[in-house]
């Protein structure tokens, strides 16, 4: 019998209750034998995710303040879970050693990874199975990406336990620190577990019934995708579907593992499967699906002859790569060439040195900027094979009249990406499913 590694979302740690029901879907299934949980997530709307209020402490622990009110808000959060689920697993005192390392200066990581260290401890307890701490674990290399050797660490230490639980989002750094993943990186540590025990399954638990062709919070009735690729849960993931973490698929895709999405919340339904494969779904979609994700800034060059300037885009990349700076997209023309970064570099520089800097390498005839753009994506490896998919699209949006700031077309026909105003990202991904799903 292959193994199943189940990586369960905040949704699914939320309360004691929940947390019951998750271990009845691990206990149904003796496949599934290694068990990745986040921090207790929002249990309704308006609620803290419990990894938001420990940025929050850090950030209070970073002014000095020896005694942090947020933190007592994460304890009542915990133990009332510990109350809920009927067992004294000694949070409490567990609780007074995080505090105690917060206020004495343990940073910023360690602060953000106790959510899912506690829910770690809750979940192995309610199961009746070993915990293992991920920074046992997970290494990371000096430069903040994944150390290799982590996988025979990690193997090596699991051989030893049929069943375990080990907690999702961080590792150990270089520094012997505890260090995290991106925010919804607890993905990725199921994708890390599921490659080094070779598990045949990564099932991803979650509050949706699936991947869907869009963001349900946008498109309510949206369709549930069966099947999809690797690379297109990459594209769509990446462009802001956040129900699976776009780097997570890494681990998983060099081993040939299947993911499955499914719903803790409706176990009963089949969720989505995501497999190696370059060609159109099963259900024979021209478009998979689509994402958007907003604030991006576009800088756009226009130069006589820029075609003929050797080391043009070279020359303006340079500025970029001075600050540290990557570029999501280059579209281009004979002329003109437009450059679309993400606002987050801009907390750190000014854009107006940018430009001046840019200015000052390539002596622009015009130099223009657009603010507050989303970028929404169209995936898909059936375009490749479709004529008129543009055509559809550029349609649907002109009925919707949503102004096109900026068009690229990834090399391999797998996405079309439009760049809208921040403001139309919603209503630009409402045409797109419209044309594409009715
Ligand atoms: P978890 O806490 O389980 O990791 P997340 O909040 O990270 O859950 O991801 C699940 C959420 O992703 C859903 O509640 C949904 O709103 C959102 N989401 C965005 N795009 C999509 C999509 N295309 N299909 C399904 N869910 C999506
Ligand atoms: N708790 C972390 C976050 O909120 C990691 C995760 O949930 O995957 O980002
Ligand atoms: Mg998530």
């Amino acid at each position: 019998m292959g193994i199943k590694v189940c990586k369960f979302g905040g949704t699914s740690m939320a309360d004691g209750n929940i947390i019951r029901s998750v271990a009845k879907i691990v206990n149904s299934d003796e496949a599934r034998r290694y068990v990745v949980v986040s921090a207790p997530g929002k249990r309704f709307s308006g609620d803290i995710k419990v990894t938001d209020l420990l940025y929050e402490c850090s950030d209070e622990a970073a002014t000095g303040m020896k005694r942090s009110e947020v933190f007592s808000k994460i304890r009542t959060r915990f133990l009332s879970i510990e109350k809920e689920i009927g067992m004294d697993i000694g949070l409490e005192a567990m609780l007074d050693e995080i505090e105690w390392n917060i206020v004495s200066g343990a940073g910023k990581d360690y602060c953000a990874s106790r959510g899912e260290y506690l829910s770690g401890r809750i979940m192995a307890a309610v199961l009746g199975i070993p915990f293992v701490d991920a920074a046992d674990v997970i290494q990371f290399k000096a430069d903040g990406s994944l150390d290799e050797s982590t996988y025979s660490l990690m193997a090596s230490v699991l051989k030893k336990y049929p069943k375990a639980v080990i907690p999702g989002f961080y590792g150990k750094g270089v520094d012997g620190k505890i260090k995290t993943f991106s925010r919804g990186g607890s993905d990725i540590t199921g994708a890390i577990v599921a490659r080094a025990v070779k598990a045949s399954l990564y099932e991803n638990w979650t509050d949706v019934s699936g991947f869907f062709a869009c963001d349900p919070k946008i498109v309510p009735s949206a369709k549930c995708i069966k099947e999809l690729s690797y690379q297109e849960l990459r594209e769509l993931s990446y462009m802001g579907a956040n129900v699976l973490h776009s780097d997570s698929i890494f681990p998983v895709k060099a081993a040939g593992i299947p993911i499955r999405i499914r719903n803790t919340f409706r176990p009963q339904d089949e969720g989505t499967l995501i497999v190696d494969s370059d060609v159109r779904n099963p259900e024979g979609n021209v478009v998979t699906g689509i994402a958007g994700k907003k604030d991006f800034t576009v800088i756009l060059l226009e130069k006589s002859m820029m075609n003929a300037e050797v080391g043009f885009a070279a020359n303006v990349l340079k500025v970029l790569c001075h600050h540290g700076i990557s570029f999501e997209h280059l579209p281009s023309g004979i002329d003109t060439m437009s450059v679309v970064i993400e606002n987050k570099y801009l907390e750190e520089v000014s854009l107006d040195d940018i430009l001046q800097e840019i200015r000052d390498a390539v002596h622009p005839d015009y130099i223009h900027t657009r603010e507050s753009v989303a970028l929404v994506a169209t995936v898909g490896h059936g375009m490749a094979e479709s004529v008129g998919t543009s055509g559809r699209l550029f349609k649907a949006l002109s009925d919707a009249e949503i102004n096109v700031i900026m068009i690229d077309q990834g090399s391999s026909e797998l996405n079309i990406i439009v760049g809208v105003d921040n403001e139309d990202c919603a209503a630009c991904i409402r045409a797109i499913y419209r044309e594409f799903f009715g």
